[in-house]
């Protein structure tokens, strides 16, 4: 099933500029990447150790030389996005989870501090999964980047 067909007018295979390239993005490929990314593995051949620290990915892919580093200053916003977006949907979705199992004796005590915990402690949790996931979404939809 093809969701969409990334475009780009950038040049590819002796396109010249201008002339638009495309390449389907199915559901498939899109679970692919993203379960490559979960893992903490390369979005285009799934090999491992993307990392120099948690903080920190390598320049490229130690296995296939996939660039990690794209070369765009603001390139990792969305990614930061992701890691907010998410982590914090995740930890509504456990207070809320919360709430309503131990309703009515909710630990509202609980849900406040370990609240404020996981809305700290998560995005950094999460950070590097979040950094790989936007690289893998952003190689799912731009592949001629590559
Ligand atoms: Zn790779």
């Amino acid at each position: 099933m093809v969701i969409c067909r990334a475009a780009s007018m950038r040049p590819r295979g002796g396109f010249p500029y201008g002339v638009a390239t495309t390449q389907p993005v199915t559901l498939r490929r899109f679970l692919t990447l993203t379960g490559r990314a979960m893992a903490l593995r390369c979005p285009r051949c799934g090999g491992g150790s993307l990392f120099r620290s948690w903080w920190a990915l390598k320049p490229a892919c130690p296995s296939c030389g996939f660039a990690l580093d794209r070369g765009e200053p603001d390139f990792w916003i969305g990614g930061y996005a992701v890691n907010i977006v998410a982590a914090e949907l995740l930890v509504t979705i456990l207070l809320v989870a919360l709430a309503v199992a131990t309703w009515p004796d909710v630990p509202w005590a609980l849900i406040q501090y370990g609240g404020v915990a996981l809305a700290l402690g998560v995005p950094i949790l999460f950070f590097p999964v979040s950094r790989v996931l936007w690289l893998a979404w952003d190689f799912c939809f731009r592949p001629d980047r590559d």
